[in-house]
């Protein structure tokens, strides 16, 4: 199902077998929270070369609901797109949004952000959820709590977690899930938590593992301390997923220390705000110094948008608040991580992934003070 195929450092190129295809590892998940990667649509994603996306079950289980999905054949006929779609299971952000009425042992209620109805979620409800939805990999739900330096907090959560992954697998084989399924690490930046939360999912064996409970506010060094620690103690022959991880630099980072898969919604969200990722670093193209600035986005980028379009012309339709801005925007900057992730993999299969690594951030914050 995962295979690693070279190693450079702790850095690793993978692949990873799923029900609708085959992905490279190291990988980004472009977020298609209501199954929509936002201002694009399948044709975008295709010409983008994008092999894997995430959506969300909760979501979807509120609208169109699950049985409109189910009834158009599953997600992936129903969006039109044909290969590997992860699900989370939104215990994320019921949480982080405030949708929560209450936590119990045996699961979530929560209001609906559409009509305020009540709903309660279990771990076994949400997997059945994400097994008619036809996702390839679904995650459990998990309790992550705000940042906190508070043990117990933190301690209850993650036991709570472990609790709920414990349930989800066994209610797997009970309805013959057929995705694959990932357990999610918990234990906040206590060693200790995180060390018992590994040990106890890796007991449970999960077809891939995903480091929870990180960039939710900590310090830059304390969550990359913890990448390397947790990564270290999870089983090589497994995929590791970062979820909620999007900015070029930090990805480099954690694929160093180890980590195959990511996501995030911020390539994409601060792409509609007018944040463009370069070589250079980012840039705003709101800014009035691109009124008359002629370059492509990035000299270096081969994508249709830098082909074709200057920094002039996306400068000038997000200030007469063109929608096309956000979807040429969008369309760069996930060109932009995927040729990254293509580096990336290039430089760990001729081991100098760590050169590459080190020159490339160089590089990036090199325009940093004027932004
Ligand atoms: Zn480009």
């Amino acid at each position: 199902m995962f295979k690693v195929l070279h190693t450079c450092g702790g850095a690793r190129v993978g692949k990873l077998k799923t029900k609708h295809g085959t992905i490279e590892t190291p990988v980004f998940l472009p977020v298609a929270t209501k199954s929509s990667v936002k201002t694009l649509d399948s044709r975008d994603l295709e010409y983008l070369n994008i092999r894997a996306i995430i959506s969300n079950a909760f979501l979807l289980y509120l609208k169109p609901g699950v049985d409109v999905i189910e009834k158009a054949g599953g997600i992936h006929k129903f969006m039109g797109f044909p290969h590997v779609i992860f699900t989370d299971s939104g215990g994320f952000q019921i949480i982080r949004e405030g949708f929560v009425v209450k936590i119990r042992r045996d699961g979530i209620i929560f209001r609906s952000p559409f009509d305020n109805s009540k709903h309660f979620l279990t771990p076994e409800s949400i997997l059945e959820i994400q097994e008619k939805l036809g996702s390839d990999v679904a995650m459990v739900l998990d309790y992550c709590p705000e940042y906190t330096l508070d043990r117990n907090i933190i301690k209850k959560a993650t036991e709570l977690t472990t609790e709920w992954a414990r349930k989800s697998l066994e209610h797997r084989n009970e309805i013959n899930f057929k995705g694959l399924l990932f357990g999610i690490v918990q234990g906040g930046v206590f060693r200790d938590l995180r060390e018992k939360s590994v040990k106890d999912l890796v007991d449970l064996n999960f077809d891939g593992y995903a480091i929870g409970g990180l960039s939710i506010g900590e310090p830059k060094d304390e969550m990359l301390d913890i990448v390397s620690f947790t990564s270290e103690l999870l089983p090589e022959d497994k995929p590791r997923y970062f979820m909620g991880l999007g900015s070029p630099v930090e990805l480099l980072e954690c694929i160093e220390r180890g980590v195959d898969i990511f996501d995030s919604a911020f390539p994409t969200r601060n792409a509609r705000h007018g944040t463009a990722y370069t070589y250079k670093g980012k840039i705003n193209l709101n800014k009035g110094r691109y009124k008359k600035d002629f370059s492509p986005i990035d000299d270096s980028c081969k994508c249709y948008v830098c082909k074709n379009h200057s920094r002039a012309y996306i400068h000038h339709l997000l200030k007469v608040k063109e929608y096309s801005a956000m979807r040429l925007i969008t369309i760069h900057n996930l060109f932009f991580l995927n040729d990254l992730l293509e580096k990336c993999k290039y430089y760990i299969k001729k081991g100098e992934f760590e050169e590459f690594k080190q020159n490339f951030i160089k590089n990036y914050q090199s325009q940093r003070p004027k932004e």
